[in-house]
């Protein structure tokens, strides 16, 4: 890797940062000159790219590149025959290397110490609304690809790129790539998305960073809780009416947490830490087989975070009643957004749910649910790939597999890849992993650089 790939990885991403590719749920609510403008500054920012890779659109705005692959092995003059499969490190099939480019709204652009979307180079951060989710990512791809392009290197199997323009509000952009290459009889031997990063200050009382790589991510499922009640004047209220009844279903589920437990993931992720963690803890980490209950136990009592981790949970997000402040309510609902624990299912979770409310006048109803993902292996050649990676751009880092309590692209391949891993190159403190989706996202340059250096290592060992 060279400075200058650093340098001009910040220019295209400043450039990409300053298109306003904000995506909405609501029709009409994005800004299509500002997503075509983006899509049309790309060549112009990697033309070596676009001169050697074929690109389309998927499902609109989206964007699938192929680069074809040239085998290693074979004699010089099979190299001009593309190669739908390399074989380097055990490794059958293409790769994917998966961002996206929308971004979510930037809130208050008076708060911001540089403007949003100013893409501000400060001379040690690049400024902006995506510069961490997920511009960045794209930006160093891209950048990696195209310093390697202008070497005259081509990867030893095919690599695509696949980047998404609607993955903010869980659209469909990815689901239509992943069908793409299915029907093309594309089986990736690894795909990479974002999701973990190289976290400094994750583990307390562990020093060194943390590159964690989502090997599964939590299923989405939102539930409506409906109630009924004739309604009438609030001045003669029935008892248990429509609010009432839609308040004890809510407190009963407060009160009965769903059951917890340590997944293999996480039991993985605490041995890999132990022997990096101040004294009791390294203990304690290194018979986690064995202290599984109480460590269990305690990670339901750490905090949020921690108690995400051991159980599905469920918060109540929205509530809806009566329209009037002397009308009883007809109808009253609450919204349950619950993230469905890596092993169980969508019809599990909404048949406890039924459990635990135990009042068959409230009515449940799924408004969309996506069960969690498959767990992709801490072990074997792609994650071997992906750790020797790391270790080049971040020779300090403890790699550690985990699991996603958000969701990413990257679920709709896990139909036609078992190695589908969740992972930035980019290292995140606190304050920075607290930027995204806030004010003030940033990104180092030192980390940018890293990025690179991981992409370029990656291609060339793929
Ligand atoms: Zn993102």
């Amino acid at each position: 890797m060279h400075s200058t790939d650093t340098a001009a990885a910040a220019d295209a991403l400043a450039t990409l940062v300053s298109y306003r590719t904000v995506s909405s749920r609501s029709p009409g609510g994005t800004d299509e000159a500002e997503f075509e403008a983006f899509l049309a500054a790309l060549p112009g920012l990697f033309p070596g790219v676009y001169a050697a890779m074929d690109v389309e659109r998927v499902n609109g705005r989206a964007l699938l590149f192929r680069w074809a692959g040239v085998p290693r092995t074979s004699s010089p003059t099979d190299n001009t025959a593309p190669a739908t499969t390399g074989t380097a490190g055990g490794l059958e099939g293409p790769a994917v290397l998966m961002a996206h480019y929308d971004v979510v709204p930037a809130g208050d652009e008076a708060a911001w110490t540089h403007p949003p979307f100013s893409g501000h180079n400060d001379g040690t951060h690049l400024w902006g609304r995506g510069t961490l989710d997920d511009k960045g990512q794209l930006a160093v791809i891209l950048s990696a690809a195209e310093a390697l392009l202008a070497e005259g290197f081509a990867p030893a199997r095919d690599v695509y790129f696949s980047f998404g323009d609607n993955e903010e509000t869980a659209g469909d952009s990815a689901a239509a790539a992943a069908a793409l290459l299915a029907e093309r009889g594309v089986r990736p031997a690894l795909v990479l998305d974002e999701g973990g990063a190289v976290a400094g200050g994750a583990f307390p009382g562990v020093t060194r960073p943390a590159a964690v790589v989502g090997v599964a991510e939590k299923g989405i499922l939102d539930v409506e809780l409906l109630t009924r009640d004739p309604g009438g004047h609030a001045s003669t209220p029935p008892r248990m009416g429509a609010t009432a009844r839609l308040a004890r279903a809510i407190t009963r589920i407060e009160n009965h947490p769903f059951p917890q437990h340590l997944p293999d993931v996480t039991a993985e992720m605490l041995r890999r830490f132990g022997p990096h963690a101040p004294l009791p803890l390294r203990l304690a980490f290194a018979r986690v087989e064995r202290l599984r209950r109480p460590l269990t136990w305690l990670f339901g009592r750490l905090g949020g975070e921690t108690n995400a981790m051991t159980r599905t949970t469920v918060a109540i997000t929205t509530l809806r009643g009566s329209a009037g402040a002397n009308v009883l309510a007809a109808t009253a609902a609450a919204n349950a957004n619950i993230r469905v624990a890596v092993g169980e299912t969508v019809a599990g979770t909404v048949e406890r749910l039924r459990r635990i409310i135990r009042d068959p006048k409230v009515e449940l109803r799924v408004v969309e649910g996506n069960e969690p993902s498959p767990v992709s292996a801490s072990y074997g050649p792609a994650w071997e790939l992906l750790t020797e990676c790391i270790g080049t751009a971040y020779p300090e880092a403890i790699v550690t597999p985990y699991i996603m309590m958000g969701g990413t692209d990257s679920r709709r391949f896990t139909g036609i890849c078992e190695a589908v891993y969740r992972f930035a190159p980019f290292a995140m403190d606190r304050a920075d992993r607290a930027s995204i989706h806030a004010v003030d996202e940033k990104i180092s340059l030192d980390a940018l650089g890293r990025g690179v250096r991981f992409y370029e290592t990656l291609l060339r060992k793929l």
